[in-house]
């Protein structure tokens, strides 16, 4: 299987078939985190990168092939390893995947074209939407998402405002936190604020725990994870 992964069990939304939609660390971030190391190609320019006809056959095939463990997947999740709404064809996919299986459809997403209203209109169609946001000021967003020069934190906000009022599926804002980057108390104060005016149904936080690739980059202790857990409200939840 080329763009299929999985099934895999993840923290996040339990067992589900992973779909890939672009080439190897096609990206509009090269995060600090990232475990699959550096993006080569940092872009954010949309295009079919791959044919979506060819996603679908490896989609059908492994249905066809996989009954027993189709049987008790939770998700078919479209993710990947860069960001899958570079994909100019994600709409497209999504219908696809109803035609293919009645499984629940999750997108994971950095939220980084979140701003574009043709790509929130794209991914309507899935069940539950998991965007990120690791940092609201500028600084802190280039510090640890390095973004494309394009893109600019307040234009990403505003699109996770939007697609909450858009989306009528679950939306579970994941916070990605870094010890001594963006887990500063007023930070999180600041994320709070914003996240307010996202409503997400849940918080997720979550750390790296796995040795990152690049950079000397450090889990949050667990205490700290509660006491922002804490400051967060009822809906935050660590992963
Ligand atoms: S958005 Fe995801 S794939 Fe892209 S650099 Fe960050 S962690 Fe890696």
């Amino acid at each position: 299987m080329k763009y299929l992964y999985g099934p895999v069990k993840s923290r996040r939304i339990g067992f589900s078939l992973g779909v890939s939609l672009t080439p190897f660390k096609t990206c509009t971030f090269d995060c600090i985190y990232c475990q699959l190391g550096k993006t080569t190609d940092l872009t954010t320019q949309r295009k079919e990168y791959i044919k979506i006809n060819d996603i679908v056959d490896e989609l059908k095939f492994w249905f066809l092939n996989n009954k027993e463990e189709a049987a008790s997947l939770q998700f078919v999740t479209i993710s990947g390893s860069g960001e899958p709404t570079l994909n100019s064809g994600i709409a497209n996919l999504i219908k696809q995947i109803r035609g293919i299986t009645t499984h629940q459809i999750c997108l994971i997403t950095n939220s980084s074209l979140l701003s574009n209203p043709a790509v929130r209109q794209e991914i309507l169609g899935a069940d539950l939407i998991v965007p990120s946001l690791d940092a609201v000021t500028p600084k802190l967003f280039t510090k640890i998402d390095f973004p494309h020069k394009d893109l600019k934190i307040n234009d990403i906000v505003n699109g996770l405002i939007a697609l909450r009022r858009e989306f009528r599926g679950k939306l579970w804002l994941e916070v990605m936190l870094v010890k001594g980057v963006n887990d500063d108390l007023r930070h999180i104060k600041k994320l709070k604020e914003i996240i307010e005016r996202i409503n997400p149904d849940k918080i997720q936080l979550n750390s790296p725990v796995r040795a990152p690739l690049k950079n000397n980059i450090l889990t949050v202790d667990k205490s700290k994870l509660n006491k922002i857990k804490a400051l967060l409200g009822d809906r935050a939840e660590i992963i």
